[in-house]
Formats: structure tokens, sequence, C-alpha cells
């Protein structure tokens, strides 16, 4: 089945010049999504825990974490977790951004592998690394559904990389 079939290409969409990558016919079809999400699995047969960056990183997050029948935890933008959270600052186009993750999340030396939709510059993926190994956590890599290696996200990040699209 050719994935590639479920991503829309938004042209200008957030910003004049920017191609947004759209997911949700992904979503829309059950089929594709369950071999997006079989894909995605496949290397990962060694973790404790799946860690999603919100917000398309919890859909593909969680459903992977069932797949690989280990818990889920939500790293979240600034501000919407009610515990005490760790936080790391990361770069954003104009400014920066902040993301989240309550300290009690993982336990000491857990493997976790961290989720996104889509890796581009690699800024948001390596602050929810950073955030992982602040809570304690060992990071045993990365999963993405797509990748826009012309951004070079991956040298941002450390250890294993795993993307099922690359454009
Ligand atoms: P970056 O920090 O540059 O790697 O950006 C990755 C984050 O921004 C992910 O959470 C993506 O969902 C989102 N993102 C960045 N570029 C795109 C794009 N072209 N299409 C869809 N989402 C994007």
């Amino acid at each position: 089945m050719d994935l590639r079939r479920f991503i829309r290409d938004v042209p200008d969409f957030p910003r004049p010049g920017i191609v947004f990558k759209d997911i949700t016919p992904l979503l829309q079809h059950p089929k594709a999504l369950d071999v997006a999400v079989q894909k995605m699995k496949q290397p990962w047969m060694d973790v404790a825990l799946v860690a999603g960056i919100e917000a398309r990183g919890f859909i593909f997050g969680s459903l992977l974490a069932r797949a690989l029948n280990v818990g889920f935890v939500p790293i979240r933008k600034a501000g919407k977790l009610p515990l005490p959270a760790a936080a790391v600052r990361y770069a954003l186009e104009y400014g920066t951004g902040a993301l989240e993750l309550h300290r009690d999340a993982i336990a000491p030396g857990q493997r976790v592998l961290i989720v996104d939709d889509l890796l581009a510059t690699g800024g948001t993926a390596a602050a929810a690394g950073e955030l992982v190994k602040r809570a304690g956590g060992t990071v045993a890599g990365f999963s993405f559904l797509i990748e826009l290696r012309a951004l070079a996200g991956r040298k941002k990040l450390r250890g294993q990389i795993e993307s099922v699209l690359v454009y």
C-alpha cells in the first residue's frame, strides 16, 4: 500500500512558503493507518514507554504505544500539565516555544521512544529528547511518520531515528 496517497500537500500553510503535510486523509482510512502504525512499530521491540509530542504526536504515539503494548506519556506545550513538570525551551521560526513533561512520568533509566508525526528542522524532537533525559529516562530513539530530509533535522538528534515516509 502506498501511504503517500494519504498525505496531502497544503501550500502556504501556516505561512507563505511552507508546504504543510496534512495527515488527515491517513487518519480517515483505517487500513492505511494500521499499515502506518505497523511500519512505525517494526524497529522498536525493546522500549518501555512511548512519549508523544503535542498534538499530532499524541495520535501516532498512542497508537504505537498500544501496538507495542507499553504505556504512553504526553509531552505538552507549556502550561497544560497539572503537576510539577520539567520544561525545555526550543527555537521556533519566530521566537521560542517550550515543551513540558511531568516529573514523575518516567521511571529512572526507562527506555523511552519519542514519537511525532513529522521531522522538519529537528528542534521540537531535540527538545523532547532533552526533556526525557531530564525526567530520568533513556532516549531509545525517535519515530516519525514523515521526514523532510532537506531540512536535516536528524543532525540535531542522537540515537536511532526512524521515519516511514521520506520527502
Ligand atoms: P521541527 O521542530 O522543525 O522539526 O518541526 C516539527 C514539528 O512541526 C512537528 O510537530 C510537525 O508536526 C510540525 N511541522 C513542521 N513542518 C511541518 C510541515 N511541513 N507539515 C506539517 N507539520 C510540520
